[in-house]
């Protein structure tokens, strides 16, 4: 006879994770799959930069909503996910400060702590910065980064602790269904059934939603990453930083080391997530550190320590595909990180637990669902918003 669940996620990415532990945690009986091991796809490579400086009370809600999640893991999860408090900059360019402004403005309407700091305040407080060409910057104190393995590592354990089942090297094959009804997944060693399938394969959501004659429109972009070493003795960033002045962003590793990447605006390259180059490119090396130098004339001399190239999920409007479709039913996506969905996973993960299991869903995070394709009522992009 056929396994039975009432819920089966597929993915043990950040998002698969919490979401698994959040079905749990409402009492169902969860099977989470995992072809590789927890965060093995995009999770595991992110810089995992914690943030709360959106353009939308929506995304500001679930960053700032996540931080506190993360803040809590002791009791939520009876360990420590990773996160480290270490505080957050945007640095923000003259055409774009009154955006900031106002972003900030609503971001301190929900409650979160930032404050747009003046260069004068900057050049003060940031003796490694440069401010040429800042117009000012925002400052978030609850910000900071998150270990991504440490996090998945933590929802994983804490969901099994709470009765849940987790299966390693286990692919889901596809999609059982069933008319209007998705009914289980195809493992190799046979069907499950369950009432609810999540998926939450990453950049590899899209087949399984088809294997189903679901549709998906998602792209797979490579991303690019870099760590350096600061030479001994000089006054160096704690906190994560976004450069939108030269599309760069930096977040501290420990050991005088940093992970620094190439924001937005850049050239975005599609590739096969199952055939890409996973080295980083010279002249993407090349181009951070020339950036990195001149933004943080301190990390003169830092010495390249590792390179390498990962997969963003991009949806159509680079917000996630979140919930449950209309005309079908026992399906719900979490996917499309867009390269900035890490820091609101656990967020997301416990309001799609209620929609699921309770029906409850708050009107704003129903447009999160891939429905809104078909309605042509995807999200408006703005400054200081979701590229990654
Ligand atoms: C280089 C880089 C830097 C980033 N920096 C940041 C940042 O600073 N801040 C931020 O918030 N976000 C950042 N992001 C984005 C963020 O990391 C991702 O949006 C997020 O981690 C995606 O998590 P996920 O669980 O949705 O997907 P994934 O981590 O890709 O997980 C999907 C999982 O599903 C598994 N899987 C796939 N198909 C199957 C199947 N058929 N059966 C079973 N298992 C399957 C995969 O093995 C994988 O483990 C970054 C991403 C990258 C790549």
């Amino acid at each position: 006879m056929a396994e039975s669940f009432d819920a089966v996620v597929v993915g043990c990415g950040i998002a698969g994770a919490s979401t698994a532990f959040f079905l749990q945690a409402k009492g169902l009986k969860v099977l989470a799959l995992e072809r590789d091991k927890p965060a093995a796809g995009g999770t595991g490579l992110s810089a995992a930069i914690m943030r709360q400086h959106y353009s939308t009370p929506l995304m500001a809600r679930l960053a700032h909503a996540a931080i506190r999640i993360f803040q809590s893991a002791s009791e939520l999860l009876g360990r420590d996910a990773g996160f480290r408090r270490a505080g957050y900059l945007f640095l923000v360019p003259p055409d774009a400060l009154a955006a900031a402004q106002r972003n900030v403005a609503m971001q301190r309407e929900l409650g979160i702590d930032t404050t747009l700091l003046d260069p004068a305040e900057l050049a003060a407080r940031m003796p490694w910065l440069n401010t040429d060409g800042v117009a000012g910057a925002a400052f978030e104190p609850d910000g900071g980064y998150t270990d991504p393995e440490v996090a998945t590592e933590a929802f994983a354990v804490a969901f099994q602790e709470k009765g849940g089942e987790l299966r390693t090297k286990t692919a889901a094959r596809g999609l059982l269904r069933s008319g209007d009804r998705i009914t289980g997944v195809l493992l190799d060693s046979g069907d499950v059934h369950a009432n609810w399938v999540v998926n939450a394969a990453g950049p590899w959501a899209p087949p399984l939603a088809q294997s189903a004659g679901l549709a998906m429109q998602m792209r797979t972009v490579r991303e690019q990453d870099s760590v350096w070493e600061a030479r001994p003795g000089r006054p160096l960033p704690g906190h994560s930083i976004s450069n939108a002045v030269d599309a760069i962003y930096l977040r501290p590793l420990g050991d005088r080391r940093f992970i620094v990447g190439r924001g937005f605006p850049k050239e975005y390259v599609d590739v096969d997530p199952y055939n890409y180059k996973r080295t980083a490119d010279d002249a993407f090396v090349a181009d951070v550190q020339q950036r990195m130098v001149l933004r943080f004339p301190t990390l003169d001399g830092a010495r390249l320590v590792n390179a390498y190239a990962a997969l963003y999920d991009v949806t159509l409007d680079w917000y996630q595909y979140v919930g449950p479709r209309a005309g079908v039913d026992g399906y719900a996506d979490f996917c499309g990180g867009s390269g900035h969905g890490f820091k609101e996973a656990p967020a997301i993960a416990r309001e799609l637990a209620d929609w699921l299991v309770e029906g409850k869903v708050r009107a704003d995070f129903r447009q999160f669902s891939y429905d809104r394709v078909a309605a042509n009522n995807l999200f408006v992009l703005s400054y200081g918003g979701n590229r990654g």
